[in-house]
């Protein structure tokens, strides 16, 4: 019995070693130390702005008496942390979301020229705000099918990128048009530009150039990483290119889908 039994699971190693062999594993255990890796990292974001809050929670018990005017840069700092917190939460689900399949995409024919405008029509004011300039030219006609929420997320975190990466006295431009029958659109920024080996990684999963600076102004990483999500579910394209003399340069490019039905 016992050589039989032994027998047995010798050969039960080599046919799941061949088999094993004949599957190719790699991506699935790729994707699985990916995942790993991701509930890792968002642990260690999570931790940050707790660990933040708690203090200043704990600083504020031992003052019971104090008026909340002598206690306002813990109160605001709490705020501020719970805001990204709020923020980052978000984004981690939206992504958990995408990895198992559960974000809807409702495309619904879209008039592409209006809807871009309402977009980024508060971008020239908020720029205006930082001393920046903003401006936008849409030669892009009829309509898309296009999931708009989505949309203008995407939009929203170039956007807001540009506005991050840039300082005073610089420039930010938006640009949609029809190229080699695909919709593209533009966004151009002259800031602190992404240096050409690192335009990859900026798609990753909580990658970030430079930490403290995108701490600061409220960044997680994650932006990118949802924005190119949205792309492939669009079957678009996306290029960081770089702009002359300097800053960076994000190029969409979308296909035109022909709506047979008329809107009105
Ligand atoms: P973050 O929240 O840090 O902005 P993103 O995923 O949106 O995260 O972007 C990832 C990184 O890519 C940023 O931390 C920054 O280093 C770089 N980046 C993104 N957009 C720009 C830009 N317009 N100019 C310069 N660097 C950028």
């Amino acid at each position: 019995v016992l050589i039989l039994t032994m027998l047995f699971f010798w050969l039960l190693s080599i046919l799941l070693s061949y088999l094993l062999s004949r599957w190719n594993m790699r991506p699935i255990l790729k994707s699985w130390q990916q995942q790993q890796d991701f509930v890792a990292n968002a642990a260690h974001e999570l931790r940050t702005p707790l660990t933040i809050i708690q203090s200043k929670m704990e600083l504020l018990l031992t003052k019971p008496n104090d008026k909340i005017i002598n206690q306002m840069e813990p109160i605001a700092l709490s705020l501020s942390e719970t805001r990204r917190l709020n923020q980052l939460t978000r984004d981690l689900l939206m992504l958990a979301r995408s990895d198992s399949n559960m974000m809807q995409v409702i495309r619904q024919p879209t008039p592409m020229a209006d809807f871009l405008q309402q977009v980024i029509a508060p971008y020239s004011e908020i720029a205006a705000s930082q001393d920046k300039t903003f401006t936008a030219q849409i030669d892009l006609t009829g309509a898309q099918m296009v999931d708009q929420k989505q949309i203008h997320q995407l939009l929203v975190i170039l956007l807001d990128n540009a506005l991050k990466y840039t300082q005073t006295g610089d420039q930010i431009g938006f640009k949609a048009y029809v190229r080699n029958n695909r919709w593209q659109v533009e966004v151009v920024d002259t800031g602190i530009g992404i240096a050409p080996e690192n335009r990859k990684a900026v798609f990753e999963r909580f990658y970030r150039e430079d930490k403290s600076r995108s701490r600061q102004t409220g960044g997680n990483g994650l932006g990118l990483a949802i924005a190119k999500w949205i792309i492939d579910s669009h079957q678009g394209t996306v290029k960081v290119l770089g702009n002359e003399p300097q800053g960076s340069r994000f190029v969409l490019s979308f296909p035109i889908e022909h709506i047979k039905k008329e809107l009105h």
